[in-house]
């Protein structure tokens, strides 16, 4: 198993999962979401819909996880998760980390072996990017040392050197995290 950091663009990545950094409604939204629906293409949105017409009629809960296609990207599906928004009152960093281990479990029970991760939380959501990283690479990690996930490899996407820097630095601190590719 093995865990890359990367700046780049999560729409470029050719791995087996795209992880976007949904909302509740699953219909769309800015950040990684816009640009994952918008190079992806139609497709995504319409399993979207057919998951609200279904199964997920009030929509996605926070920290949860769930599948669709990835139409015209690189990869083979997008796995749609809704981070918690930052409150500086109540400590959401359970929500945070559920969204990674769940991600990871719906990326395993798909056979997938590669997964990308943008940095869940931090844009429109206004998590700090120092404890973003500490907690998606702890729970990647702990998912991934469980045995149960067949996941090979994770790799964060960062927009921009800033991001990537500080997720950099957190891995160090953790001892993992392969060069930048
Ligand atoms: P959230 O609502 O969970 O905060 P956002 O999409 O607003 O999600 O932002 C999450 C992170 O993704 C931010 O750090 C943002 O800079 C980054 N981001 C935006 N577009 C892309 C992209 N195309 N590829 C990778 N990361 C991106």
């Amino acid at each position: 198993m093995r865990i890359e950091l990367v700046e780049g663009d999560i729409t470029e990545q050719q791995v087996d999962v795209v992880v976007n950094a949904a909302n509740s409604s699953l219909l769309g939204g800015g950040g990684v979401d816009g640009a994952i629906h918008r190079r992806g293409g139609p497709e995504i949105l319409t399993e979207c819909r057919a998951l609200r017409a279904g199964h997920y009629g009030k929509g996605l809960k926070t920290g949860e996880a769930v599948a669709t296609t990835a139409g015209r990207l690189p990869a083979r599906w997008v796995v749609h998760t809704v981070g918690p928004v930052w409150s500086g009152d109540e400590d959401r960093s359970a929500l945070l980390a559920a969204c990674h281990r769940n991600c990871l479990h719906v990326a395993a029970d798909l056979g997938a072996h590669t997964v990308a991760f943008p940095a869940i939380s931090t844009g429109i959501y206004r998590w700090p990017v120092e404890s973003a990283a500490e907690i998606a690479l702890e729970a990647v990690l702990s998912t991934l040392s469980t045995g149960s996930c067949s996941v090979e490899l994770v790799r964060f996407v960062l927009f921009g050197t800033a991001a990537y820097d500080v997720f950099r630095e957190q891995a160090d601190a953790l001892g993992v995290g392969g060069d930048s590719v």
